[in-house]
């Protein structure tokens, strides 16, 4: 006899990408921000480092959750705070999709939903993206929504870093029955968003974090918008001081510190695109993306993993998946100009060794 879960012991667990202790390595493998908290964060938080440290956080990070809904014109009995937005996806299942029932996600998208339906025991449903990793919102894939609890939509989409069209990704919704939580984590860096569709429908979730535009993966602070009654239902199952002190106060102070951050994603962005320029010239097909990173394919005879490794030999991590429809592919995530032209000049020195 097991000591484990049937379903535990039968799963394979999340993946995350590498963080190696390697000194000098450019890592453009987990869509980090390039760029640290402000200088006045960092200065709040080692101000921070006294004995109250002995003293449980706010259990509901309310302070966070005021100042986050004046921002976006939202009651703070609407938000809820997590330790990362994964924790909040984690009580999303844990709350509106029992062992048997029916979760869904488009694919390819971020591979974490695939493991939670597992540790639920829930029942798969697996909704294609079409060729462009677009929704095709048409009668066979909705009706896949048939009895389905709850629906996982990466917008703007991961790892493909696209868009998705706001009629399909509405067409989805008003057919699901259950809730859909639209995961917003790289949202800071598109040009749209669908705060508004919670307020237009009773089942949508927006999930968002603080660890990509705001610099502050370390610290691990996520949150969630949606229907009062949805957000008390998260509240029931999450764990009781699920964000630490010093990540709540970091929180606050990074959203007083708002064009500090606006200023780094711009940089970003304009990155990005002159990333997604100098590797379309190296002959790679790039998606066009509304995010921190860039799914890119190399040119003919090179293949997604030779370059991978290759650049991992040059001390240069990108993230690649040895999954089916993303295996031609790899993601970049957007550095610091820096670190973009190494990778660049790595790039076409790799793309001239496998063509040797
Ligand atoms: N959603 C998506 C699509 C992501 O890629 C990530 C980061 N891996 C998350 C959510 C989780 O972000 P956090 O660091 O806030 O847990």
């Amino acid at each position: 006899m097991s000591y484990i879960r049937r379903q535990v012991e039968r799963m394979s667990g999340y993946v995350p990408g590498e963080q190696p202790k390697v000194a000098g390595l450019i890592k453009l493998n987990t869509n980090e921000n390039p760029y640290p908290p402000s200088p006045k964060v960092l200065e709040i938080l080692r101000g921070a480092i006294d004995g109250k440290l002995r003293l449980y956080p706010d259990p509901t990070s309310s302070a966070l959750r005021v100042k986050l809904g004046k921002i976006h014109g939202f009651d703070p009995e609407q938000i809820i705070i997590g330790n990362g937005c994964d924790d909040i996806l984690n009580l999303c299942v844990r709350a509106f999709c029992g062992e048997c029932e029916k979760l869904a996600y488009f694919w390819p998208s971020y591979s974490l939903y695939p493991v939670l339906a597992n540790i639920q025991g829930a029942t798969q449903v697996e909704l294609p993206l079409d060729e462009n990793f677009q929704i095709q919102a048409h009668t066979p894939l909705l009706s896949k929504l048939d009895g389905v609890k709850l629906v996982f939509i990466t917008q703007p989409n991961a790892p493909s870093g696209g868009w998705l069209q706001r009629v399909q990704l509405q067409r989805v919704i008003e057919e699901a029955r259950g809730v859909v939580v639209i995961d917003e984590a790289y949202v800071d860096f598109a040009s749209e968003h669908c705060l508004d569709l919670v307020s237009e429908y009773d089942n949508v979730i927006v999930a968002r974090t603080f660890s990509k535009a705001f610099s502050f993966a370390g610290m691990r602070v996520g949150w969630a918008v949606g229907s009062g009654e949805l957000i008390a239902a998260l509240n029931k199952v999450k764990d009781s001081y699920n964000v630490s002190r010093l990540s709540q106060l970091g929180a606050e102070a990074t959203l007083e510190e708002w064009d500090y951050f606006q200023q780094n994603v711009k940089k970003i962005c304009a990155t990005r695109e002159r990333t997604s320029a100098a590797l379309a010239k190296l002959g790679f097909f790039v998606y066009p993306s509304q995010t921190n990173f860039v799914f890119t394919k190399p040119p003919v005879p090179v293949t997604a993993k030779q370059w991978f490794d290759g650049l991992r030999a040059k001390n240069i991590l990108v993230r690649w998946w040895d999954a089916d429809r993303i295996r031609d592919f790899a993601r970049v995530s957007i550095g610091t100009d820096e670190e973009i032209h190494k990778f660049l000049e790595a790039t076409k020195e790799v793309c001239e060794e496998a063509k040797r």
